[in-house]
């Protein structure tokens, strides 16, 4: 028999294990700061060795918890280090940490208000203040979702129950099959450099890829407005039903914004849904020089829905991203389904809009970001971000070797071939005459190099394929703490160290 005592316990146990957690997690920021190890790189074989990673019959209770939460420490990722800039999100911030540890005290679920009262009306609040900052007016609203890929198809699948509600019941059957249809198949379009995750959509919705029409981009990356238009004409001729256009607003490879203003000229006279995936480049709207300068974002207002996920640009935990619209109840109007025993009528019950039931209060996390450095802070993480990108971009050009795929970089990443000198005299004349040997060795070069900065340790970075181009170094810069000379400069110190230990004459590409 378990004790009365035991069971109530818990404040005790818990304030035992917080004391350990700090001392370890204050150390785990330091070395993060300090720049130790980005990772102590394992291969699985090896970490199988190194960890335990047995689940026990009998539980090992405190110790034998921590010494796991040790090694988890010690062989994870330390994204406190800015050297970290693999991917589009880096490391969090003490106001990120302690939003985590209040949503794992509280262990709320934002489904339906009378169990997260005050969570609830956080989401409320939060994805109204954004959507008004995207200018999208007084009932801009929103949901939160696990991830922009979540977000995405859920404005995907809202979009389509809004247009083609029969579908919701009788499932999709469109013309010629179903000659009485008012659709037929359904067309989503989006730029070749959009994210995948609009193709998982359309599979999810059960359209299939091949209901995706790639809209071929500018020398900048940007959707061509006027191949849009061309081939929402074509697909009408051929008497299927576009119904879905996504801009991406920051391309995950190259950055770059698609220009809404004019998308949505086209998707208003062809009545199609428009979408903003604003996963990656959304948040720069807190900039004041992107909203008033830059204009990077012009257009949002007209948008349908636009996803954001401030767990990329803004340094709030993982996971963080939202779907907001200007269109008033536009979710539980088109999503929901009579669930009685759940959802009782109530406005603010949220889970009633998704296609979920229950949910992480994961709004708490950017209100409580948004409170602590206040718009205008958010604002200048990113300006401080595109600057230290535009400088790295210099840095970049100055040197000798490297060569930049873009010049100027068009956001927050900067993207670049290494050239070794050994191939020098050759790349110019296979990029001229061979595209596809140039593409084959340059890519094999930078895999062999990338290989090497990343098992070192000290950086991690990835490299990005783009239509024919070779494959190439993508940097991403975010981290607020990343110093151009420091980091960034040692970064292309690094890449020329780990060429010059390749004995490039005896790698056959
Ligand atoms: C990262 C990204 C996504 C996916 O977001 P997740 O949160 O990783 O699911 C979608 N679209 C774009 C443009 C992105 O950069």
């Amino acid at each position: 028999m378990v004790s009365n005592k035991e069971i109530n316990n818990s404040a005790a146990e818990l304030d035992g294990m917080l004391k350990r957690m700090h001392e370890m997690v204050l150390q785990h920021v330091k070395e993060g700061q300090d720049l130790h190890a980005v990772v102590d790189y394992k291969t699985p074989a090896e970490l199988y060795k190194t960890v335990d990673f047995a689940l026990p019959e009998r539980g090992t209770g405190v110790d034998g918890t921590f010494d796991l939460i040790k090694d988890t420490l010690n062989y994870s990722v330390n994204s406190w280090n800015p050297r970290f800039m693999d991917k589009l999100y880096a490391g969090t911030n003490p106001i990120g940490v302690i939003s985590e540890f209040l949503l794992g005290v509280l262990n709320g679920n934002c489904h339906v208000y009378h169990v997260s009262p005050v969570l609830t009306l956080m989401e409320v609040e939060v994805t109204k203040a954004v959507g008004q900052l995207l200018g999208m007016g007084q009932h801009a609203n929103g949901l939160f979702c696990p991830g922009g890929s979540a977000s995405n198809l859920l404005a995907m699948v809202t979009a389509r129950n809004k247009l083609y509600p029969s579908i919701k019941t009788t499932g999709y059957i469109p013309r010629p099959f179903n000659p009485s249809a008012d659709y037929g198949k359904l067309k989503v379009f989006t730029s070749a450099h959009c994210h995948y995750s609009i193709d998982k959509a359309a599979l999810v919705l059960g359209l299939g890829t091949d209901s995706i029409v790639k809209v071929p981009t500018d020398e900048k990356c940007k959707m061509r407005v006027d191949a849009l238009e061309r081939l929402i004409q074509e697909s009408i001729e051929r008497g299927e039903t576009p119904f879905f256009i996504n801009a991406t607003a920051g391309t995950t490879v190259m950055g770059a914004f698609d220009p809404i203003q004019s998308i949505s000229a086209v998707a208003k006279k062809y009545n199609c849904w428009l979408h903003v995936d604003g996963s990656w480049g959304g948040s720069a709207i807190f900039s004041q020089t992107v909203r008033e300068q830059l204009g990077w974002l012009d257009g949002s207002n007209l948008a349908d829905s636009f996803t954001m996920n401030p767990h990329k640009l803004l340094g709030v935990p993982l996971q963080c991203s939202m779907v907001v619209t200007p269109h008033e109840m536009l979710f539980p109007k088109v999503n929901t389904l009579a669930a009685d025993y759940l959802f009782h009528g109530n406005p603010y019950d949220l889970g009633a809009g998704t296609i979920g039931c229950g949910r992480r209060p994961d709004a708490l996390k950017i209100f409580l970001a948004w409170k602590f450095y206040g718009r205008d802070g958010l604002g200048q993480r990113i300006d401080r971000a595109i600057q230290a990108a535009a400088d790295f971009t210099d840095l970049v050009r100055e040197r000798e070797h490297f060569e930049l795929v873009t010049d100027p970089s068009l956001f927050c990443q900067v993207c670049f071939w290494y050239v070794p000198k050994e191939f020098q005299s050759q790349v110019q004349s296979w990029r001229a005459q061979q595209p596809e040997v140039w593409k084959a060795k340059m890519t094999r070069v930078i895999h062999l190099l990338h290989e090497r900065v990343n098992h070192s340790g000290d950086f991690l970075v990835d490299h990005a394929p783009l239509d024919t181009l070779p494959h190439f170094f993508r940097i991403v810069i975010n981290a607020p703490t990343v110093n151009v000379h420091r980091d960034l400069a040692a970064l292309l110190d690094a890449i020329e160290d780990a060429s010059k230990k390749i004995a490039w004459n005896q790698v056959s590409l």
